[in-house]
């Protein structure tokens, strides 16, 4: 049998994806993940877990909303931004909704339809073209097994593999390594936290309550010494009270900061890329859901018009998408550099007044 379709990861790209193509289609979903079975945090998405507005947009578009199970506490509406390169702190009215991460991406494959066959615990080794399609290879238990399909769909995140093999020797986004870990915490942060700190990294760190626990992550350009530059900040955030104790869990994964739209990878033959595989996550604020879900939606509408000619489709259908990345590159510009975030945070512009009792960093 062969598959017009096999998408390889169902993160929000790829299970937006399968839930929005025509069910004229033979789709095959592969993921790693055991997502029909209890959640393996090995295995579990590293991520802040902040839903954006473009994000609720995205599901708005889509008719969907979220069920009140995958919401986490506090849902708080500031971020702290703490510039310790110019010793300044503002606060900034911020819309997001904090969720569970695991949960929200369960409950997208949820809405997969049935006509979509799902192999789990399943990992994407790689592909071999042959005569109208490729040859794929997937390892379930430790086997390998191969399947047959006219398309492939890489949506398999930042670490991609199928970008790495289909897309070798291309231009690919700026690595990063990002390293996030979960504290116990008797805290109540009324708002995240976004710290600029240049002896950490030349993108930013965070920290976000979730329930009893807070989470502290960062993005590390790297070449760097990441563990040495973590320390910098676990550090800090010690002496300043933030966090006690050990560390509950440890993630660490990639993030790819798409600067130029080159950096993009998009299609080859009957290949094409979708969400952070491709390349769509904000370069400001590594804030990626919306890209995911839009991308995911963008490509199912390239496809559901027909295989043939479906790149051009799917590549046109991107120009807004890639348009929004080319102003947060702006934004970056801005944003990190120094002398510009401190006349921007002296100035006061949008920032708003917030009573508070000491907490450090201030
Ligand atoms: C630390 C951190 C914090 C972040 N915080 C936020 C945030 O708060 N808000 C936000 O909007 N964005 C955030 N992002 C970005 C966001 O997580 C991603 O942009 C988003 O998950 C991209 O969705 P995706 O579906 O493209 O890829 P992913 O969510 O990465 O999904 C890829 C899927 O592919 C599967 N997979 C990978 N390789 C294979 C393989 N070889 N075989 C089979 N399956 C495979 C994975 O298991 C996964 O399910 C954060 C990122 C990081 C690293």
């Amino acid at each position: 049998m062969i598959y017009d379709i096999t998408i390889i990861g169902a993160g929000p790209a790829g299970s937006t994806l399968a839930r929005l193509l025509s069910n004229k289609y033979k789709v095959l979903l592969v993921d790693q993940r055991n997502l029909d079975e209890q959640s393996d945090f090995a295995k579990e998405k590293c991520c802040g877990g902040l839903l954006a507005p473009a994000a609720q947009k995205e599901l708005a578009k889509q008719g969907i909303g979220i069920p009140g199970d995958i919401l986490a506490g506090p849902q708080t509406f500031s971020v702290k931004s703490v510039d310790m390169d110019n010793g300044l702190v503002r606060f900034y009215q911020r819309h997001y909704i904090n969720i569970e991460r695991e949960k929200f991406d369960r409950w997208l494959v949820s809405l997969v339809p049935d006509s979509v066959e799902r192999k789990f615990s399943c990992i994407y080794k790689s592909y071999e073209a042959m005569e109208n399609g490729y040859t794929v290879t997937l390892e379930i238990n430790k086997k390998k097994i191969t399947v047959e399909t006219r398309m492939m769909i890489g949506a398999d995140g930042a670490v991609s593999r199928v970008r790495s093999q289909a897309f070798a020797g291309c231009s690919i986004p700026d690595k990063y390594i990002s390293i996030q870990e979960c504290y116990l915490s008797d805290k109540n942060l009324p708002y995240y936290i976004s710290i600029f700190n240049k002896d950490v990294t030349n993108f930013y760190s965070w920290i976000i309550q979730k329930g009893n626990k807070i989470l502290v992550g960062t993005a590390i350009p790297f070449k760097e010494d990441a563990d040495a530059r973590y320390r910098v900040l676990i550090g800090g955030l010690r002496e300043s009270g933030y966090i006690q104790g050990d560390a509950v869990k440890k993630k660490g994964t990639l993030i790819m900061r798409s600067r130029k739209i080159h950096q993009l990878n998009i299609c080859k033959g009957n290949i094409a890329m979708v969400g952070e595989a491709a390349g769509f996550i904000s370069p400001s604020s590594a804030e990626g859901i919306s890209y995911a879900l839009e991308s995911g939606k963008i490509l199912s509408s390239a496809i559901n018009d027909g295989i043939d000619g479906f790149a051009i489709r799917y590549k046109k259908g991107l120009i807004k998408l890639k348009l929004n990345l080319l102003t947060k590159n702006i934004k970056v510009m801005m944003m990190y550099n120094k002398l510009i975030r401190k006349l921007i945070m002296k100035s006061r512009i949008l920032s708003i007044n917030v009573k508070l009792e000491r907490d450090g960093y201030e």
